[in-house]
C-alpha cells in the first residue's frame, strides 16, 4: 500500500501521464476502435493475491485500459453532447478525492454546504434566474429531472404518495423531442410511462402549446389529474427552444408544476444574447443545467434550481435519530434536496473554474464555439450534395447529404448512415447523429474546452473527403 509520506515522489508518474495525455491526446483516436469484450479478456478474472507496483498498473493503463476509452476531451469529439473538463477543473476534483469528504449534511463538511450554497448564487446571478430560486447539485440532468417529478407528484397529492402510495390517473407532458430521462423518470416515480403524453412540436421541433393546452383540457374531462410539463431548453436531437412563456402561462392558468430541462443549452444563459430562451423564468418551479457538458466542468455537476426549496425538502426530508444534528434549521443539509444521501463535494470544481476562468472567460469560450460554428455551417452548406437539416444554432449543427434527385427517405437514410460511417472511419473526428422527421441526419458539435478553429477545418475535410467516397460508390 502506498504512503502518504511518500505522495510527492510516488504521484510525480501520474502527473507526468496526466500531462502527456492533456498534450497529445490528439494523437488517440477518437473513439475507441475495439470489438465488444477485447478489454475484458485482457483483465485478470481474479484479484492480485499480491501487492502490485504502481509502476506495473500504469504499464497496464497505456497497455490495456486507454485503447478501450472514447476521448471525450479530444478536440475532434463533436458526438452527442460535450461532457468537458479544463484543467482548473481537474485541478479541484484532485482535491476532492484528497479531501475525501462526504458531504451529505453540513456537519460532514460546512465549507461544502456553504461552496454549494454561493456557487449556486453565483450562476443563478449569471444566468439570469431571478433571486427567489435556491440551488442545490445534483449528479445529473436524469437525478435532477426525477427529483422534479417526485416533488411535483407530492405536490399534486397534498403530500400523500410518499406515504400511501401514488394515485392512478397522474399525467406529466413533454415534447417528442424531450430526453429519453424524463420517460425513465415518469416510469421510476410510479407515474407509469403511459401517463407520460408526448406533445406534438412544430417544424423547429419546440413543443406546440396549443395541442398541449388541448389535450389537458381533455384530459381534465376525462378525470385525470396533470401534474407537471417539462420544457426543454435545448433538446438533445436539435437543441432546439420550446416557448417557455407560452407554455409558462398555460402551466399557470391549470395550476402544473413547471420543470425546465436545459442540461446542454443552459450554459449559454451565461450569455445575455441568449437570455430570450428563458424568457417566461418566473413561472417556472424547477431548472436544471449542466456545467459538465459545456462549462468546462467535469462530469458529474448538475445544478438544479427550484422555486420553493420548502417543497423539495419536503419530499425529500428523512430524519433518523443518526442524522440528528443541532445547526438543523439553521443551515442547508443537502441530503434533503435529492435522492441520494451521501453527496461528494462537487461545489469545489465550479469554485475553481468559475473563479480560474471568471464570467468572461467562460463567455468569451462560449462565443468562439459559437463562431466556430457559424463558419462550419457556412461551409457546409455552401458545400455541393449537403443541406443543412435546420438551421444552425449555438455552437450545433445538423447537416445530411442530399444528392440532387434522390427522393426516397430509405435510399437516403441508407446513404447518410454509411457517410457517417464513413466520417467516423479514420479515428481522426467523432461525430453522431439523430432522426428528423424520419430523416437520418449528422450532429456536429463544437463544444470541446480546448477546440480551435484548426479542428473544424480538420472536422470539415474529413467530413468533404467522406462525402465523396461515399457518392462516388452511390
Ligand atoms: C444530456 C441531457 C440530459 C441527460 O443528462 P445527464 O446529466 O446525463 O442525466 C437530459 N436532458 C437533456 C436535454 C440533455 O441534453
Amino acid at each position: 500500500m502506498l504512503d502518504p509520506k511518500n505522495f510527492k515522489a510516488d504521484s510525480t508518474e501520474i502527473m507526468e501521464w496526466i500531462d502527456q495525455y492533456l498534450n497529445h491526446i490528439s494523437d488517440f483516436p477518437v473513439k475507441s476502435p475495439v470489438a465488444p469484450g477485447e478489454i475484458y479478456s485482457q483483465i485478470p478474472a481474479n484479484a492480485p493475491n499480491k501487492p502490485e507496483s504502481l509502476e506495473q498498473i500504469i504499464q497496464d493503463l497505456d497497455l490495456i485500459i486507454m485503447p478501450g476509452i472514447t476521448h471525450w476531451q479530444h478536440p475532434n469529439f463533436h458526438a452527442y453532447f460535450p461532457a468537458n473538463s479544463s484543467v482548473e477543473s481537474i485541478m479541484a476534483e484532485c482535491v476532492t478525492s484528497a479531501i475525501g469528504a462526504q458531504c451529505m449534511i453540513w456537519d460532514t463538511s460546512p465549507a461544502a454546504a456553504e461552496l454549494e450554497q454561493r456557487m449556486t448564487e453565483w450562476l443563478r446571478e449569471m444566468m439570469g434566474i431571478p433571486i427567489e430560486y435556491e440551488g442545490v447539485i445534483q449528479d445529473s440532468a436524469s437525478s435532477a429531472s426525477l427529483v422534479a417529478l417526485l416533488t411535483a407528484r407530492e405536490v399534486a397529492t397534498n403530500f400523500t404518495s410518499n406515504e400511501e402510495g401514488v394515485p392512478n390517473k397522474l399525467r406529466v407532458y413533454c415534447s417528442t423531442e424531450t430526453h429519453s430521462s424524463i420517460e425513465k423518470a415518469v416510469g421510476i416515480c410510479g407515474i407509469g410511462k403511459k401517463n407520460l403524453i408526448k406533445i406534438g412540436v412544430d417544424p423547429q421541433l419546440r413543443l406546440n402549446p396549443e395541442l398541449l393546452e388541448q389535450q389537458i383540457k381533455m384530459d381534465l374531462e376525462k378525470g385525470y389529474l396533470p401534474i407537471a410539463v417539462v420544457a426543454a431548453i435545448g433538446t438533445t436531437g436539435t437543441v432546439s427552444v420550446d416557448p417557455l412563456k407560452e407554455i409558462a402561462a398555460i402551466c399557470k392558468s391549470y395550476d402544473i408544476w413547471l420543470h425546465v430541462d436545459a442540461a446542454y443549452a443552459g450554459t449559454a444563459l451565461l450569455l445575455p444574447e441568449y437570455r430570450w430562451m428563458i424568457d417566461g423564468i418566473e413561472q417556472v418551479d424547477s431548472f436544471v443545467f449542466n456545467p459538465h457538458k459545456w462549462m468546462f466542468t467535469n462530469f458529474d455537476c448538475s445544478v438544479y434550481f427550484v422555486k420553493k426549496a420548502e417543497i423539495l425538502i419536503k419530499t425529500f426530508e428523512v430524519l433518523p435519530e443518526y442524522l440528528k444534528t443541532k445547526t438543523r434549521g439553521l443551515v442547508n443539509d443537502y441530503r434533503d434536496w435529492g435522492i441520494p444521501l451521501g453527496r461528494r463535494f462537487r461545489a469545489l470544481k465550479l469554485w475553481f473554474v468559475l473563479r480560474s476562468m471568471g464570467i468572461e472567460g467562460i463567455q468569451e469560450k462560449l462565443r468562439y464555439h459559437i463562431q466556430l460554428n457559424q463558419s462550419f455551417s457556412e461551409s457546409i452548406s455552401n458545400s455541393p450534395g449537403f443541406e443543412l437539416a435546420m438551421e444552425p444554432f449555438l455552437n450545433f449543427t445538423c447537416f445530411r447529404l442530399q444528392p440532387e434527385g434522390l427522393e426516397s427517405t430509405e435510399l437516403l437514410n441508407q446513404l447518410n448512415e454509411r457517410f457517417l460511417e464513413e466520417i467516423n472511419a479514420s479515428g481522426r473526428i467523432f461525430l453522431t447523429h439523430t432522426k428528423i422527421n424520419d430523416l437520418y441526419t449528422i450532429r456536429m458539435i463544437i463544444g470541446q474546452t480546448y477546440v480551435e478553429e484548426k479542428h473544424v477545418e480538420l472536422a470539415l475535410s474529413e467530413i468533404q473527403s467522406a462525402a465523396e467516397k461515399v457518392l462516388t460508390k452511390m
